[in-house]
């Protein structure tokens, strides 16, 4: 790195640094701010090159097998039939306009997603704190930090409280650092040292503060080091073990191909025809763009996941969610409404008087609420902030005695944030003649242990206990008063308190969840509370929501858990529905131990400290509203609303998505291997070949176009949420998708067979016409009949699917077009087919709607006994 002044920030005084940015400590207005971004640009790290359109267009064709198609295609075109060339080269342009339009579209709707999943910062423009996307900061911005955030520029901290930042993916420095306000004076101190500065993209670990942005996008240190972010290209599991699939199958299919060349030559067919139709066998039945389809259906999966306030980071997740066994969720906000009121208020009565705090000793508790506390007041006069705190502030601001100057009168001059491992927030203010006095606000068996008044505490735990079977929420207030020496404060804070009382709050549960819970319970899943609230109103909570409903669910607290030998709790962890008051850390070990025992976990969290647990978990997901920017950052998905029945709506989207892209692979193959079986045995049953090149890959276009894609569409089964996960590593073949694709693709060559037979048996000269749309329409009324894995059609009613009614509806016209129009006569080498022949090719195609159709019968039956054996 450089050593220029503009890297100096740290031995520069902070009044020289606004001087230098025109600002100050409220920052910018929104003119300057806007002014500057002009010159600046946005705050943002520059992406790896994106493929143009151009490029993306012509990545449609690089597929071995086109291009061995296209060069054939000249030749052929140069020996012999130029209309052939031309419409085979046309039929594969409109291949790749189809692949290309898919493509964009998914890369629209993923650019998209990743617009929604900015980070925003809180920035003082015009005097007021705003939340603006951070990349709209401009140098001479300040900014607010807390913890959980991720530093959105390269800062001069200004104001700090406590504040410690994890820097490690810049330095590499394992610990995180403590900052500072003193100006270095070496301006060559590297730049883990800097201890006054915050860079763009560290996390802040602990405490809050205040920063002036020196550095934006590429100015930064990390964006001089990086030069280019790197996207990781996200392979899911699925998408793997499709492209290993394809892999292995291109070769039986050039097998084939070689096969279908061979004995075409030897039976004295013209060699360039016969090189044609294996290498369109070839284009068409090899299923090399399985792998990109997923991805589309993925990304389109996930543009609809938003609309249901699931927004998707990672694209595997559309396609694991089905498959989740657990979803391991928090308490407050997201299975209840966060929308907190003070119910009970107990002060303690004091046995001496507090002395040096000028206020009476029964407004105590009041003082306590009034100061410690970090909410702030918009412009409206709402309260912004923790919702715990703005229900303390709210209940107190309606008492009689509680006096709105004493925020002022008694200032602040140190404070210990609130952390879910302490569960403890201590400040303190300054009082007269070197007193201070220090309020200690936190959960009830945290306070106990640091208070010396004992009569009181036991006194007060036993009510807390009652008000937490009740489902409260209850928080404990104590203070101290300590005589500062030489102005420093004691290295502990929080011993040797004096109870000031306790409050209790409700939170009822939001009204959806108890829904969701049942939902969840009936879809195979099991739904788990991990809270930092006390076990009572966990267990009130819990039972309320139908989590725990028997004896045989459990309650782990988070002292019990640490005393458990790993082995011991993966014995137990199958059973246990609460954890109470654990610590973040813990949620860690809870997921890996469900992934122990082979279960696949869905883990919420929203803090600074949940991020390991959420990335470990096999989905992370992350608070839209309440979640820090390190939660979302760690996560696969982040809930918009906070809800916990969003994520019993993910699961189910999941599900659906991936039912759908089961369909597809179904289609896809079973239509790909009835083209085999139709060029591959018409010679060994003494037919001529079937079909044209043109006729191949127009059938090509057919299936994995309109009608396909229009399978997305499908709507959730009946029976989705109620039937149990998929393991994540069944094979996409299971439940008899194998099967299906070898036997009705077997059927349908079968089919097509049989009218080419008949066909040229009576000799009718119209036998080609006739086979290649007996196949066309056999794929069609196959679309339709595959769209449930068990409904009949009818069940299902036609027009339930709209969009794929109208693909077949398309394709049935376009086919009788190329059959009926004189032009494309020419160009397809068709003949018009008299209605007897017509309706030939549409009855044999509707051997296959009846026979699938009893194939799902006899799936129906066998579930039905399934069930009878189980409940019996
Ligand atoms: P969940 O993990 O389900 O969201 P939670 O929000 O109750 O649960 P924490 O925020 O870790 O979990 O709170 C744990 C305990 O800490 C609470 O029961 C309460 O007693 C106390 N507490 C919560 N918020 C504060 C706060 N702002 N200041 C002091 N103590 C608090």
């Amino acid at each position: 790195m450089s050593d220029s002044l503009e890297d100096n920030w740290h031995v520069q005084k902070i009044e020289d640094l606004f001087l230098r940015f025109q600002t100050s400590e409220v920052g910018l207005t929104t003119q300057q701010a806007e002014l500057k971004i002009s010159e600046t640009g946005p705050n943002l790290l520059k992406e790896k090159g994106k493929k143009s359109k151009w490029l993306m267009f012509l990545l449609q064709f690089k597929d071995v097998m086109i291009v061995t198609l296209i060069v054939a295609a000249i030749i052929s075109g140069i020996v012999g039939d130029l209309k052939d060339t031309i419409v085979i080269l046309f039929i594969i342009l409109l291949n790749a306009v189809v692949g290309f339009v898919q493509e964009y579209r998914a890369e629209k709707a993923m650019e998209a997603l990743k617009k929604l999943a900015l980070t925003n910062t809180k920035v003082f423009r015009d005097r007021v704190v705003k939340q603006i996307p951070a990349s709209f900061l401009v140098p001479g911005d300040i900014v607010q930090l807390e913890a959980g955030d991720i530093v959105p520029a390269d800062l001069r901290i200004i104001e700090l409280h406590s504040l410690k930042i994890d820097e490690s993916s810049l330095t590499g420095e394992a610990f995180p650092v403590e900052k500072n306000l003193k100006v270095i004076g070496d301006p060559k101190t590297p730049i883990g040292d800097r201890y006054n500065l915050a860079f763009k993209g560290t996390v802040i670990n602990y405490g809050r503060g205040k920063g002036l942005v020196v550095a934006t996008g590429m100015n930064t240190a990390i964006g001089k080091i990086a030069e280019m972010l790197q996207e990781e290209e996200a392979v899911t599991p699925l998408q793997k073990r499709l492209a290993h699939f394809s892999k292995r199958l291109s070769f039986i299919v050039l097998g084939i191909c070689v096969l279908i060349f061979v004995s075409g030559y030897f039976r004295g067919e013209d060699p360039i025809k016969m090189l044609l139709t294996s290498i369109s066998v070839a284009v068409a039945a090899i299923p090399e763009a399985l792998p990109a389809v997923i991805t589309i259906a993925l990304a389109l999966g996930a543009k609809n996941l938003v609309k249901k306030n699931a927004l998707i980071r990672k694209l595997h997740a559309v396609e694991t969610l089905g498959s989740v066994t657990f979803i391991c969720t928090d308490k407050t906000g997201t299975l209840t409404q966060n929308k907190m009121q003070v119910v009970d208020y107990s002060p303690v009565g004091q046995d001496q008087p507090s002395g040096h705090i000028p206020v009476k000793d029964e407004e105590l508790l009041l003082l306590a609420i009034s100061l410690n506390q970090d909410t702030e007041e918009n412009k409206d006069g709402d309260l912004l902030g923790d919702p715990t705190e703005i229900a303390l502030l709210t209940y107190a601001f309606e008492q009689p005695r509680f006096d709105s100057t004493w925020e002022d009168r008694f200032e602040r001059i140190h404070e210990l944030p609130f952390d879910s491992d302490r569960k403890l927030m201590t400040t303190v203010h300054e009082l007269e003649r070197g007193f201070v006095l220090v309020i200690t606000k936190g959960a009830i068996e945290s306070i106990a242990e640091i208070c010396i008044n004992q009569k009181a505490i036991a006194e007060a735990v036993k009510n807390a206990e009652s008000l937490s079977a009740n489902g409260r929420r209850v928080i404990a207030y104590a203070y101290r008063i300590i005589e500062v020496e030489l102005g420093s404060l004691p290295e502990r804070l929080e011993e040797n308190l004096i109870l000031l009382g306790i409050i209790g709050m409700i939170d009822p549960p939001r009204e959806e969840a108890r829904k969701a819970v049942a939902d969840c319970l009936k879809a195979g899943i099991k739904p788990v509370m991990i809270t930092g609230d006390h076990p009572l109103t966990a267990k009130a909570i819990a039972g309320e929501l139908g989590i725990i409903t028997g004896p045989s669910d459990l309650m782990m607290t988070g002292v019990e858990l640490a005393n458990l030998k790993e082995e011991d709790f993966e014995k137990q962890v199958h059973d246990i529905r609460v954890y109470a008051r654990v610590s973040p850390d813990q949620k860690l070990r809870i997921v890996k131990a469900l992934q122990n025992k082979n279960e696949f976990v869905a883990m919420t969290g929203d803090g600074v400290n949940d991020a390991p647990a959420l990335k470990r978990a096999n989905i992370g997901i992350a608070m839209g509203i309440t979640g820090t920017d390190v939660s979302k950052e760690s996560s696969h998905m982040i809930l918009l609303d906070d809800n916990f029945a969003t994520i019993v709506q993910a699961v189910k989207e999941g599900r659906r998505i991936f039912d759908n892209i089961r369909r597809f692979i179904k289609y896809v193959l079973t239509c790909n291997t009835a083209e085999i079986w139709t060029i591959f045995l018409a010679p060994l049953i003494g037919l001529p070949i079937p079909l044209l090149p043109l006729h191949i890959l127009w059938i090509n276009l057919v299936t994995d176009g309109l009608p396909g894609l229009a399978l997305a569409n499908e709507k959730a089964e009946k029976d989705i949420m109620t039937r149990p996960p998929r393991h994540p590593s069944e094979s996409i073949f299971s439940n008899g998708l194998g099967v299906h694709v070898l036997w009705v693709g077997l059927l349908m060559g079968g089919i097509s067979l049989s009218v080419q037979a008949w066909a040229v048996h009576i000799g009718n000269a119209h036998w080609q016409t006739m086979v290649f749309s007996t196949l066309c329409f056999s794929q069609m009324a196959h679309v339709l009949v595959i769209r449930s894995d068990k409904y009949s059609l009818f069940q299902q009613g036609l027009f339930t699917n709209l969009p794929l009614l109208g693909a077949v509806v398309l394709t049935f016209a376009l086919q009788l077009m190329i059959v009926y129009v004189p032009f494309l006569q020419t160009i397809f080498s068709t003949q018009a087919l008299s209605l007897n022949e017509l309706m030939i090719c549409i009855l044999s195609a509707s051997i296959i709607l009846l026979a699938v159709e009893v194939e799902k019968f006899f799936k129906r039956v066998n579930r039905k006994s399934n069930n009878i054996k189980i409940s019996g």
